[in-house]
């Protein structure tokens, strides 16, 4: 079933997932339209990055369903979400450093006709001139920074309809993160939705429609970015002061 208008291209309903016993979810409700930029927020340890991976298969979902382009893929692999247009570059990923730019480019699209992904391969630098430039270097002879736009850029070889980032900014300089968030615009204004976990909060609110913050595994504030008073209403539900979901007893 294709998605219709009025469906979210990415629902999670009820998700639960962690570690083993550890639950680190508990019952997050986020949806994503399509083309739209959503920051996931948060302090650290309040579950974003386990909520990526529980969405992108590479955690299982204990509970709940994960529904993209009007398909359940609760508990799909990686691969068939990223078959299915859901891509997730995760945080801190290595590039390959004793093959090409290039190289490592076309193994994202280890998948598609030659002739597509190379194709593909063009698509995804010229996002990035400063890697399109050093495409017959050793991924090794980039600057780490360049290195991790290097594995957006990966991401972008699959062309996603939505693209997960994990603070993608982290570790960078403020013009490489500036680099990051014009990327994510331009993404944006070719229809592609993103989700983007992110620690500086003013690049994220920048960048995104809409935001969600999550404390201790639970949604605690859903907001549109142009609503007034946005950081400071994020700083009390960061704390507690926010109704919400915090107020709902925690799942067993
Ligand atoms: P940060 O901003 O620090 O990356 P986060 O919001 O992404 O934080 P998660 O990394 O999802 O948070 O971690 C949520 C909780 O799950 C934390 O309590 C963390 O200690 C725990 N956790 C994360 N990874 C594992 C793991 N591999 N095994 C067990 N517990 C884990």
């Amino acid at each position: 079933m294709l998605t219709s208008a009025a469906e979210p291209l990415l629902s999670v309903a009820g998700l639960q997932s962690g570690y083993g016993k550890i639950r680190v979810l508990h019952g997050i409700d986020f949806e994503v339209s399509p083309g739209e930029v959503v920051a996931l927020l948060g302090p650290n340890g309040a579950g974003k990055t386990t909520m990526l991976r529980a969405v992108s298969g590479l955690l299982p979902v204990n509970a709940g369903q994960v529904r993209f382009g009007g398909r359940d893929i609760t508990n799909a692999s990686p691969r068939e979400a990223a078959r299915a247009g859901l891509v997730h570059v995760i945080e801190g990923h290595r590039v390959f450093t004793q093959i090409s730019v290039t190289d490592n480019l076309l193994l994202a699209g280890y998948d598609l006709a030659r002739r597509e992904r190379a194709a593909r391969v063009e698509e995804a630098l010229s996002f990035f001139p400063e890697i399109a430039e050093k495409r017959h270097q050793f991924g090794g002879a980039l600057s780490g920074g360049q290195q991790q736009m290097l594995t957006v850029a990966q991401g972008l070889v699959r062309r996603p309809r939505l693209l997960m980032l994990d603070e993608p900014s982290a570790g960078l300089s403020p013009v490489l993160v500036d680099r990051v968030i014009s990327v994510i615009d331009q993404l944006r204004a070719r229809g592609t939705a993103i989700v983007l976990v992110e620690q500086l909060l003013g690049k994220a609110l920048a960048a995104a429609d809409r935001v969600y913050a999550l404390v201790q595994g639970h949604v605690v504030l859903q907001a549109s970015t142009a609503e007034a008073n946005l950081p400071q209403r994020l700083e009390r539900a960061y704390f507690g002061h926010e109704v919400s979901a915090l107020a709902q007893p925690a799942q067993p």
